[in-house]
């Protein structure tokens, strides 16, 4: 990676480098929601910039609730427009050093969601996860399901519950049969979860009947977020026999809203894990497809501050993104431009590295304490839960920020 300088001021540690510049949609003072870049502590606004001619992308493109139209351009384009702000970022005698007004302050905006989501796809990718959860419901001994290790496991989710981080979520409620009941109640939800999650963002569309393979898959990811599934396990435990997850998991997802471009997170690239038995052809790969991605969750509650509750690593993924898209497209099924992929719950080999309380609290037998020492198994009342990630290599960070949400009573 060449070492690259920014003029503007980027606090140490910063997700926002000039290595990452990521796309999201914001607001000022109740204004219409436009397109920005994420710079240090500033969003550069890529309407301005267009109308100062300083970029190629005409700015109708970027006077847009969603980034739909702009992603929809295309690659080749949207990735001209990042490297040209990058550019106008560290020469010497940057017209934007005139133009303070192009610049926003990330404190004073309001984040949208960054695209409008046709379709949301969850996998069930992480081998770790799945292993704990079989051992949990099913057998010990035998925890993965005969075909986890050929297919990359998914369900299609809901999009229209799919909101920005900060969204306050209410509790929701359903049907619940635990073991010792004769017949199930209606009742609030009693083992709400969260599931921390990366989602992809779908770039290029295809035509329904078409493949993507393994190879053209990166084509069509736009970039990555961070991705919390909640998820009401008594809800989902009684209903998801036999077509899977339906009303747990329908009630809320929530996003991140900075997009973090595939270009970006190069850098960070390693071998995922080795896959026994030998998959069928059409998810052969060649190359590095997993992110060294370091992610934790934070739990605050009304009367605790944010404890750290788990630290896990988007590499442990055992399917990459690019067999994902493959095998969602092996059918014939077609993709459109915001469609949001999310990897599944990507928990680590050891405790501290599970990625939802159904593990951490292993069922809700094994409670844990928040800082002021007040004890969990599921998710209470006003908790508030947040995700965090960021990839990191000689120094060069490239960061997603954060997704956070507050639970609140059901209405
Ligand atoms: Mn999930």
């Amino acid at each position: 990676m060449t070492t690259l300088k920014t003029w503007v001021t980027v606090p140490h540690n910063s997700d926002f480098s000039i290595y990452n510049l990521p796309f999201g949609i914001f607001s000022v003072n109740g204004d219409a929601p436009k397109a920005g870049i994420a710079i240090g502590e500033l969003i550069v606004d890529l309407e301005a910039i267009s109308e100062l001619g300083l970029i190629s992308v005409d700015a109708s493109y970027f006077k847009q609730k969603t980034l739909n139209e702009f992603i929809s351009l295309g690659k080749k384009i949207t990735n001209k427009v990042r490297l040209d702000v990058q550019r106008l970022l560290t020469i010497e005698n940057s017209p934007l050093k005139n133009h303070s007004e192009v610049f926003v302050s990330q404190k004073d905006a309001k984040m949208h969601l960054p695209v409008h989501v046709g379709d949301y796809t969850d996998f069930y990718s992480s081998i770790e996860h799945a292993t704990n959860v079989g051992k949990m419901f099913r057998d010990p001994e035998n925890a993965l399901l005969s075909n986890w290790r050929h297919i990359p496991v998914g369900y299609h989710g809901r999009a229209s519950s799919i909101v920005v981080s900060g969204t306050d979520i209410h509790r929701p409620m359903g049907q619940v049969k635990t073991n010792d009941m004769e017949v199930p109640v209606f009742k609030t939800s009693g083992n709400l979860d969260f599931e921390l999650e990366m989602g992809f963002v779908v770039g290029k569309s295809t035509e329904l009947g078409e493949r993507v393979s393994t190879k053209q898959a990166a084509e069509h990811i736009f970039g990555l977020v961070l991705f919390n599934d909640w998820s009401a396990r008594d809800i989902q435990k009684w209903e998801y026999v036999p077509l899977g997850p339906f009303l747990g998991k329908s009630f809320a997802s929530s996003m991140s809203p900075w997009i973090v471009t595939l270009e970006a997170l190069e850098p960070f690239k390693v071998q995922g894990p080795e896959q026994q038995p030998e998959v069928l052809s059409y998810l052969k790969y060649e190359g590095e497809h997993n992110y060294d991605i370091q992610l934790e969750v934070g739990m605050s509650s009304e009367s605790s501050s944010e404890t750290t509750i788990s630290r896990s690593n988007f590499k442990y993924m055992y399917w990459n993104m690019m067999q994902q898209l493959a095998h969602h497209t092996v059918n014939g099924c077609n993709l459109n431009v915001g469609d949001v992929m999310a990897s599944g719950t990507i928990s680590g080999k050891d405790e501290s590295s599970y990625g939802s309380l159904l593990e951490i609290s292993w069922g809700g037998k094994k409670p844990f304490e928040l800082k002021d020492g007040s004890k969990r198994t599921f998710i209470e009342d006003n908790d508030t839960v947040t995700m965090r990630g960021f990839a990191e290599k000689d120094g060069k960070r490239v960061g997603f920020g954060q997704v956070t949400g507050t639970i609140l009573p059901s209405k």
